[in-house]
């Protein structure tokens, strides 16, 4: 088995095929690279040879990496990891370097190969490094194809010259938003920005591919940065221009990831050093860079969680095993903020959609929704007008049930009332045969509950979608006391046809997102009542990487909803409720009228633009600000410990069943530290030991709430981490 196949035609062209047996993408592995570079080494050899295309047997190039051969470096590395991945990173540098030089002779810079890369479809990651080591690269047009670096995205940098050849190649702040944010681009888009030199139709691709190889001369093999007289476009970090871009880029870096981001930093680091020396040099110090990137405990938790995980849990990691309940046509009964997105989101997927409210014109409105977003995407040229009418074709808006007849899936989003849900629930139950499957998208009521109105509670769930739907990414399911497997696998098998992110969880107060969240944005308003500097603490915050401070968040889901949930919390908790100090806040808050950013006011000021201008001044009337201040780490102690301790409790309640969903639900769902890679990865990072003397102190200064879970004990009396105790009590 092998992953390139070799071939060399009449007129002296090899093509060198990349084809990894049994996989629908290719993958880049350890084996694989020394596979190529023994091709490369046999193409450059044989005289016969005059040049060569590096081609994919798929209908994509590549997909990355396979992130196993990076755990594999580690892992060779015995004690001395660092100097295993190093030597590996350095490894791949030679054999694109060797790819780069194609021969040459480094001194005249001639006796070269063309090597072209033609990529059939998407290509990233290593699968874009490696064209780029390439003379030239050709892509087909194939729009649903997308080239770029995405490996930011999961705590990583380009590391295999990525970096350093883009930055050569763009200038620093033409690579920026590709490198720094992972930025894709379909092949045309590629082409315009400069990241690669041709689109072509898909079946000229070879054809094309191979006239450029018997056509090229030998200056077309030099890369501008082996060429003499060189300059980084833009400017070197030294010169006036490129001054700059590096000022600003470093600035514009640590304001939007407050330092939280070693992958952020180090590839910051790669550039600007490598910037100033040779390009063999920058290579090394782009090694090194990554090498500390890979031994960081940050790049191994989001790896797992962001990528490996979300996928497992996108591919049905825990979907009961009955047959497929893929949704043809959904009712979505309420059409307002939360229905409308539903049924946006359901129809692009191309699911047949009934839309209900009480009122037709409240049902027409919950449409248009969708009509509007449509229209956003054709001025963005991601929609057509045809698939703008297709998809809006699929949304039959009514008042009458009836329409509702062939649903095998109901999504409820009414007002957030047992009595409103229970009718709706009967009329639906009425209107629908005996196999539809009920869900409600409540972020409050106990799903077992509202069960009770359902003629089949077994085919009663909980879908539970976060706000704004077309953007967030986290739909939590919850399993009511009666709900049966196949309720489950319907709520899976929907998530995925939308394409979402799901985890299950069993049916507890405010289930898994907003039980963590809410305890967030209380400790943050306690703080305030207990005389710490609000700067203070929203900065604590973003400094350990949560996107928006406590008082942010809450000025954003309004001051008026936290209100709502305190007195309901109160209500059903009666004398244990532990929230009154944050009440008096929130409380007094609401009475001004200050319900956060949807009013103008909140713990923030605003313009008249709606604009936030900074916190509060009346902040610190109310609440006078104490001469004594707690430390920064504290006050983020304080404020993840809120959250994390809350994910414990829902493990030890049974509320999560695995930690994966407990990780990738947190960060999808509320922003939590990403970096962290959630939760369980953030305490498994910190060690149960320390994580216990932590809650320890916590609870002696600030109550029970930070009580530690006898989980956490038990784990740090056994020197367990999360993910070694669940890897081994799935094992068992
Ligand atoms: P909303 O007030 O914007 O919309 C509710 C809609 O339901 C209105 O259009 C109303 O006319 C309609 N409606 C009310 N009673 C009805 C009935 N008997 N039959 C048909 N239609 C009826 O509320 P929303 O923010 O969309 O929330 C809806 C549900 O989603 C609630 O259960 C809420 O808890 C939940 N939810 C909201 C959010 C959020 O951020 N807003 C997030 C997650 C879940």
């Amino acid at each position: 088995m092998t992953d390139f196949t070799y071939a060399v035609d009449a007129d002296g062209v090899a093509t060198l095929t990349w084809d990894v047996p049994g996989r629908s993408m290719n993958v880049m592995s350890q084996a694989g690279f020394a596979e190529l570079d023994g091709l490369i080494d046999r193409a450059l050899a044989d005289g016969a040879v005059k040049g060569v295309i590096l081609t994919s047997g798929k209908k994509d190039f590549a997909g990355g990496m396979d992130l196993n051969t990076i755990a594999k470096m580690k892992e060779d590395g015995g004690d001395n990891p660092a100097k295993s991945v190093f030597e590996g990173v350095m490894a791949i540098h030679g054999i694109l370097r060797k790819i780069e030089r194609a021969g040459m002779d480094p001194k005249s810079l001639k006796g070269g190969k063309p090597i072209v890369a033609a990529l059939p479809g998407t290509a990233l990651g290593i699968g874009f490094e490696l064209p780029l080591a390439c003379h030239r690269i050709i892509a087909a047009d194939n729009p649903r194809a997308k080239i770029g670096l995405p490996e930011i995205m999961v705590g990583i940098f380009p590391g295999a010259g990525g970096t350093t050849r883009l930055v050569r190649k763009l200038g620093a702040m033409m690579a920026a938003p590709f490198l720094l944010e992972g930025k894709l681009s379909d092949p045309k888009g590629a082409k315009a920005s400069g990241l690669i030199d041709e689109v072509v139709a898909l079946d000229m691709l070879l054809a094309r591919a191979k006239e450029w190889v018997l056509g090229a001369k030998e200056a077309d093999l030099v890369k501008p940065w082996d060429a003499r007289g060189y300059k980084m476009p833009g400017g070197t970090p030294y010169s006036p221009a490129g001054f700059m871009t590096f000022v600003g880029a470093n600035a514009m870096v640590l304001g939007k990831t407050f330092g939280a981001y070693p992958a952020a930093k180090a590839l910051l680091a790669a550039v600007y050093e490598g910037a100033m020396v040779p390009f063999d040099v920058a290579l090394r110090i782009e090694a090194r860079q990554f090498t500390s990137v890979l031994l960081n405990p940050s790049s191994t938790a989001m790896i797992r969680s962001l990528f490996i995980n979300k996928e497992a849990l996108e591919k049905g990691a825990n979907r009961p095993a009955v047959a497929d309940q893929k949704v043809k046509k959904v009712g979505v009964i309420g059409a307002g903020m939360m229905g409308a997105g539903i049924a946006y989101v359901s129809a692009t997927a191309g699911i047949e959609v009934v839309l209900i409210d009480a009122a037709q014109e409240a049902a027409d409105r919950g449409k248009s929704y969708s009509a509007d977003l449509l229209d956003k995407g054709i001025s963005r040229k991601k929609v057509t007008a045809a698939q703008k009418d297709e998809t809006l074709a699929r949304i039959t808006a009514t008042t009458d049930y009836a329409a509702l007849a062939g649903c095998d899936l109901i999504v409820e989003a009414v007002f957030e009332d047992m009595r409103v849900k229970a009718d709706v629930t009967a009329k639906v139950d009425a209107a629908t045969g005996p196999n539809t499957i009920f869900a409600s998208n409540t972020s409050t009521l106990p799903i077992t509950e509202l069960a009770r109105a359902s003629a089949h509670p077994d085919q009663f769930i909980g879908i539970h979608f976060f706000s704004p739907v077309d953007k967030m990414m986290l739909v939590e399911i919850i399993r009511g006391k009666a709900t049966g497997d196949v309720a489950v696998a319907k709520a899976l098998d929907y998530v995925r046809q939308i394409r979402k992110t799901p985890i299950v969880v069993n049916d507890a107060r405010f289930f898994y997102a907003n039980r963590c969240i809410i305890p967030y944005i209380n400790e943050g308003i306690r703080m305030v009542a207990e005389g710490v500097e609000p700067a203070l603490i929203e900065n604590a915050a973003k400094l350990v990487g949560m996107p928006l401070g406590p008082l942010q968040l809450v000025d954003e889901t309004s001051i008026d909803l936290g209100v709502k949930i305190a007195r309901a919390t109160k209500l059903a908790m009666g004398d244990d409720y532990p929230d009154g100090a944050v009440d008096a806040v929130l409380f007094a808050m609401a009475d001004q009228g200050r319900l956060g950013k949807k009013s103008n006011a909140g713990f923030y000021a605003y313009d008249a633009g709606g604009k936030r201008t900074g916190l509060w001044d009346g902040l610190k009337t109310a609440y006078p600000v104490a001469n004594a201040q707690p430390e920064l780490i504290d006050v983020q102690h304080r404020l993840l410990m809120a959250q994390v301790l809350e994910a414990v409790r829902a493990l030890e309640d049974g509320v999560l069943t695995d930690i994966r969903e407990g990780d990738v639900g947190a960060i999808l769902g509320w922003g939590f530290a990403p970096w962290s890679g959630g939760p369980f990865s953030w305490l498994d990072i910190l060690g149960a030991g320390r994580a216990v003397e932590i809650c320890d102190a916590l609870t002696e200064t600030h109550g029970a709430r930070f009580t530690t879970p006898a989980l956490l004990r038990d784990m740090a009396a056994k020197g367990e981490t999360f993910y070694a105790r669940f890897a081994a009590q799935k094992a068992a």
